[in-house]
């Protein structure tokens, strides 16, 4: 599946808004987050340019769908086709919509903290390191439901990047929806993600408008 490969710390910056997609760094002062907050793409702050320029309600919107989009690393099909399923849910499309994009088995492996951030957790997934319910799946994209068991694979765990990144990330608590085995290197999944869950700063109800048009 294609992605984007750009210079992530721009997208940061074009959302005004961290959005930790390069692991560890983005907690350290070698963030540039802050120190550079020009929107790429635009010059100065004259008549008609930048930040003081009146966003329209169409823009915000927009700006909300594309943080998403950014913060799980999707493309415009996908998070579309994410958008029709979590429509079809019961409840409210804005929450199912985020709860989808959580469940990705990428997603669930960087919370889970096997990696340091949702591009490395992708390729990890790609590479074949977990197994879901005791199989192997190398599909990021693969939706966890409760019931089933993520697990960093057997052969995986002696592997020195594993040892290092769980070390690093011992501290980071999974979040509830999450039973994680310490022992087993392996996560339950309990529940399906609630919003209070899903520490991701997007008005998603601006995204349901948006599609709704
Ligand atoms: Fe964003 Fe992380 Fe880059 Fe900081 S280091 S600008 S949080 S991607």
């Amino acid at each position: 599946m294609a992605r984007y490969t750009g210079a992530v710390c721009r997208l940061c910056r074009r959302e005004s808004q961290k959005l930790f997609l390069k692991g560890d760094r983005c907690y350290t002062d070698k963030c540039g987050f802050g120190r550079r907050q020009s929107i790429p793409g635009q010059h100065g702050h004259g008549h008609g340019q930048g930040r003081s320029t009146k966003v329209s309600e169409y823009g915000t919107q927009l700006r909300e769908k594309q943080k998403a989009k950014r913060y799980y690393g999707i493309l415009e099909s996908q998070f579309r086709g994410y958008f029709e399923l979590a429509s079809k849910r019961k409840g409210k499309t804005g929450e199912n919509l985020l709860a989808i994009l959580e469940s990705r088995l990428d997603n669930t492996a960087y919370r889970l903290g096997f990696a340091m951030s949702r591009a490395e957790a992708r390729q990890l997934v790609r590479h074949g390191h977990f197994t879901v319910d005791g199989r192997r799946v190398n599909i990021p994209s693969f939706l966890v439901r409760p019931g089933m068991v993520v697990a960093l694979k057997d052969s995986s765990r002696a592997l020195e990047k594993f040892k290092s990144v769980i070390e690093a990330n011992a501290s980071r608590r999974p979040p509830k929806w999450l039973e994680y085995n310490a022992e087993t290197l392996s996560a339950k999944v309990v529940a399906v993600p609630a919003r209070d869950d899903i520490d991701l700063p997007v008005e998603e109800q601006l995204i349901v408008e948006l599609y709704s048009k």
